[in-house]
């Protein structure tokens, strides 16, 4: 493994941030900590940066236990959200200041500044000064400044979350393609989840100081393990019910669980995502739920539909696609049906 964390717990005064996490990033991964804010995504990856000792617990890097590592021995790159590049350096001489630091011979530092700027894109850009860059010009100059001394680790910390949403996406992909090219083990903050899922390898979803479940995106959305992971990855819609030897019962319909677990018999929560449910207009054989369209938003290639159904006094929403709406032609008012095609479900005593 490239970095390795065991059974970390950290705390601030009586509020517990980090409880008993454990981690394995393979070397040349690039993994997403996802989690709400307040989750101890930042602080388990300032325990790993050395910027932060832990109460309990140990931080391994390949074979060396480097707990008591101080930040500048372990060698990894960073980025933050709010990296400040020095103001009153270029771009160029920010991307050297570390390697000048380390006693680099200047032929080499122009070299290796040369070929960063040309890996972030920004070769023509090295006279520049910060204050004359957009912000996610900005944020490449920290990555290229972070990669300059060839850390074995680079840890990045919600690195776009300051920037708008359309170059937040480019430089999403950008840093996906970056990662390909040089595939240095990765740890990336975020609370966003179409980042995580767009951008990692594996994704780590945590919750108060808990990692609740790790996987790649496709295990962690197809699979997820528990309510909680459910309810953060998007849009579901909930319903309460119960589980009756092995199907999950909600009002009329008797509904078939997956069989990636096991439950017991008893309350549940039962999710259904927008995209899994299917509507019509005419009562189907199936026990569907009668609904009354309250809201249509056509936008794109899926159209949100909302209804309320007034057997359970509640709202759901439901997503589909340009073709079967335009085949249903449904509008506010409307009287329709609603089946789940696919559902997830969970013991309701998970305490969210
Ligand atoms: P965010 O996305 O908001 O940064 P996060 O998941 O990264 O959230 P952390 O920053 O790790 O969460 O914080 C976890 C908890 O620990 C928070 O409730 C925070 O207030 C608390 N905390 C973090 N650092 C300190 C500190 N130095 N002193 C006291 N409390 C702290």
């Amino acid at each position: 493994m490239s970095i390795t964390a065991r059974s970390v717990n950290k705390k601030f005064g009586n509020y517990t941030a980090l409880d008993n996490v454990t981690l394995d990033v393979p070397e040349g991964e690039l993994l997403a900590l996802l989690g709400p804010s307040g989750s101890g995504k930042t602080t388990l990856l300032r325990v790993i940066a050395g910027l932060e000792t832990p109460d309990s617990g140990s931080v391994h890097h390949l074979e060396d236990d480097v707990t008591r590592h101080s930040a500048k021995d372990r060698n990894f790159g960073f980025v933050f959200q709010h990296y400040a590049l020095f103001r009153h350096m270029s771009v160029a001489e920010n991307v050297a200041f570390g390697l000048r630091v380390r006693g680099w011979a200047s032929a080499d530092v122009n070299k290796r500044v040369s070929e960063l700027l040309a890996l972030v894109r920004l070769e023509n850009l090295g006279s520049r000064y910060p204050a004359q860059l957009s912000g996610g010009q900005r944020q490449r100059v920290a990555l290229a400044r972070a990669l300059a001394a060839r850390p074995r680790v680079l840890l990045l910390d919600e690195p776009f979350g300051a920037l708008d949403a359309r170059v937040r996406a480019e430089l999403r992909q950008w840093l996906r393609n970056l990662h390909n090219e040089v595939p240095v083990t990765t740890i990336f903050v975020t609370h966003d989840q179409e980042e995580a899922f767009e951008v990692a390898d594996r994704v780590v979803v945590m919750h108060r100081g808990k990692v609740e479940q790790a996987g790649t995106p496709e295990e962690v959305f197809e699979h997820p393990a528990n309510a909680f992971v459910m309810d953060f990855l998007g849009q579901v819609n909930v319903f309460h019910g119960r589980i009756h030897d092995g199907k999950a019962i909600v009002g009329r319909w008797e509904l078939d669980v997956p069989e990636y677990r096991s439950y017991a018999n008893g309350p549940a929560r039962v999710y259904v995502r927008p995209h899994e449910l299917d509507l019509t207009t005419h009562a189907n054989g199936d026990p569907a739920l009668a609904a009354l369209v309250s809201h249509v938003n056509p936008a794109g290639a899926i159209t949100r539909v909302r209804v309320s159904v007034k057997e359970f006094g509640i709202d759901l929403n439901v997503d589909l696609t340009a073709a079967r709406y335009a085949e249903l032609r449904i509008k506010k008012g409307d009287n329709v049906y609603v089946s789940p095609r696919r559902v997830r479900v969970f013991e309701s005593d998970y305490a969210i």
